[in-house]
């Protein structure tokens, strides 16, 4: 079968790769309808991956049809549409069973329990992809929810529901969206249909503030964000949801909320520590929260929002590109060229 795979840095390549096999009684094999490229990935593009290693096939947003089953798989069949959460837990333990996936205690390593990475788990953006302990990690799609929308489903879209309800966004609230990248227009959507009264958008690319306004979000046209946010609440917000894993992006959202403000970082940061201001967060009794989404458990809730067409993930998408084409379409995320939210692969 065809993959991507990644041959080093702003290498990604078109490959032929074996065909998976099941890999163990209770795993499943989807053939791949599509898949995503996900803001993660670009660490790995940039060389900037969990591993040394090159080769390995990559991406972890994969929608799909079931075609082999393990014969402990009873709660699917052969031919249901399903998507893959981004990350795999093991089914089994405490944790697992109430779906926070994300503390899985049989998969401790990040690298092993997300697809693509180089570690336990192949890659999604292929033809076919084996999936373990599939009645955990596979999602049937109810009608009407496309592959596009499921493809956002897989990992931003959950992600963005997780940082906001952390921040336990409640009707009337005033909301900051700092990063539009897809996590980010996600995020907007979420805090809408939480009942937010109004959604600020922070961003340096134009063209995506221009999406997070289409979505009903007031974009932050300012070089200094932290005072034009002031200026266009009265004060400050109720919550600020970092969606881009910079230091500075976390300080603005600190800055943007008021009193008893709820911070939410899902921003993925790489450094070590953050300088935090200690004598502002503690004035501000500000309440900070970050952490990994686990996908399995925001889904239910979410499948049922985009089939009702409450949630509509798959408007961020925005290039739906041929794998084969894989090469260029890692280029054009990366550049953010041609006002490219998300790119959708077809296997
Ligand atoms: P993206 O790269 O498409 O979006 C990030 C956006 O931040 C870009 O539009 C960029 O222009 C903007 N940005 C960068 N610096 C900025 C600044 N100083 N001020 C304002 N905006 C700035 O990525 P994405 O796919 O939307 O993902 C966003 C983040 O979420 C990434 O860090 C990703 O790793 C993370 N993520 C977290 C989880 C989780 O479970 N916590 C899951 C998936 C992704
Ligand atoms: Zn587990």
């Amino acid at each position: 079968m065809k993959a991507l795979t990644y041959q080093g840095p702003r290498q990604i390549s078109y490959s032929d790769v074996p065909d998976p096999i099941l890999t163990a009684p209770d795993s499943a094999i989807i053939r791949v309808t599509a898949s995503g490229i996900c803001g993660s990935d670009l660490h790995i593009y940039g060389g900037h991956g969990f591993t040394d290693k090159i080769g390995y096939s990559v991406g972890h947003e994969a929608v799909g049809e079931i075609v082999e089953l393990g014969p402990e798989v009873r709660s699917l069949a052969i031919g249901d549409r399903v998507l893959v959460s981004a990350s795999a837990g093991c089914n089994r333990c405490a944790k697992c069973r109430v779906g926070i996936v994300a503390a899985c205690e049989r998969t401790p390593l990040a690298i092993d329990a997300c697809y693509g990475l180089g570690g336990a788990l192949p890659g999604g953006q292929a033809q076919l992809l084996a999936v373990p302990h599939a009645e955990g990690n596979l999602m049937r799609l109810p009608e009407g929810v496309s592959d596009a929308a499921a493809v956002v489903l897989t990992d931003n879209a959950p992600t963005a529901w997780y940082g906001a309800r952390r921040a336990r966004i409640a009707p009337g609230d005033t909301v900051v969206v700092i990063g539009l990248g897809p996590v980010g227009l996600m995020a907007i959507q979420s805090a809408f249909a939480m009942g937010a009264a109004r959604v600020l958008g922070v961003d340096l690319i134009a063209e995506r503030r221009k999406q997070a306004a289409e979505l009903g979000a007031e974009p932050v046209e300012a070089d200094d964000p932290k005072l034009a946010i002031r200026e266009m609440l009265g004060g400050g917000a109720d919550v600020a949801i970092e969606a881009v894993g910079a230091d500075a992006t976390i300080k603005l959202a600190i800055s943007a909320v008021g009193h008893r403000g709820r911070v939410s970082v899902i921003g993925v940061n790489q450094n070590r520590a953050y300088p935090f201001h200690m004598p502002l967060a503690q004035v501000k009794e500000l309440e900070f929260h970050i952490g990994l989404c686990s996908i399995q458990y925001e889904l239910p809730t979410l499948l049922k929002l985009t089939a009702a067409g409450r949630l509509r993930p798959e408007a961020v998408v925005t290039h739906p590109i041929p794998m084969s084409d894989g090469a260029n379409a890692y280029q054009l995320f990366d550049e953010r060229a041609d006002g490219v939210s998300k790119v959708v692969l077809d296997p």
